[in-house]
């Protein structure tokens, strides 16, 4: 039951039958909205979340970003990608697989503030974004995470990030996506398990 609807008069025997029959109808009418919105939020909330580590999805990342360009002076954007994933897979089975992927988010989801955005980039790639956090901040949040990780997963995984950072007078997300991804790609190159961040303006 979610609701229930009492209707009473201080007279006795005040309402007749038509008062009934219209009663009814207003509130089967009522209960068909509350549903509908019931119905509404649900769905709203399985399009910007994702299935498999409840992060948020791609898409919902990329319009908070670009709200946030317009909206704030500054923000930073790390990319986590797990290290030798592959492997684990190969290693452990695809099942294994998904568990690390949902310890990586919830160590994430764990580090993060009110107004942080924890998102699914891709398969085993991870992403979260810092409205208002400069680069420095966000670098070491970024160590922390990475940390963690190889602290706390099992089986044993890492992770490598990219930070990339943006102050006014950006215009687009897609170039904040671009300098985290080639940072991630040096942290790669360096030995994995590291945070590399973006030197490009
Ligand atoms: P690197 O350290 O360079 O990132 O190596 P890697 O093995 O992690 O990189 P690669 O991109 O070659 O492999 C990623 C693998 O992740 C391939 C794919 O099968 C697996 N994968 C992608 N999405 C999922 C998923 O949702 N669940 C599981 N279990 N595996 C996934
Ligand atoms: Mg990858
Ligand atoms: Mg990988």
């Amino acid at each position: 039951m979610s609701g229930l609807v009492l209707i009473v008069h201080v007279k006795p025997y005040f309402f007749i039958f038509n008062h009934y029959r219209v009663l009814q109808s207003l509130v089967h009418h009522s209960t068909l909205a509350f549903t509908n919105s019931i119905l509404r939020e649900e769905l709203e909330s399985l399009v910007v979340t994702d299935h498999l580590t409840k992060l948020y999805s791609r898409s919902y990342l990329d319009e908070q970003i670009q709200q946030s360009i317009e909206r704030d002076k500054l923000g930073s954007l790390l990319l986590l990608d797990i290290d030798n994933f592959k492997q684990v897979n190969d290693t452990y089975g695809h099942q294994t697989g998904d568990q690390v992927i949902i310890q990586v988010a919830s160590i994430i989801k764990n580090n993060l503030r009110d107004g942080n955005i924890g998102a699914r980039w891709g398969g085993e790639e991870l992403a979260v974004y810092l409205p208002n956090v400069p680069q420095h901040i966000a670098v070491s949040i970024a160590q922390r995470l990475v940390a963690e990780v190889h602290k706390e997963t099992v089986p044993h995984t890492t992770v490598s990030c990219g930070v990339s950072s943006w102050e006014r007078g950006e215009k687009s997300a897609h170039r904040l996506f671009i300098k985290a991804d080639k940072a991630l790609y040096q942290a790669k190159n360096n030995g994995k398990n590291q945070v590399v961040k973006s030197c490009e303006k």
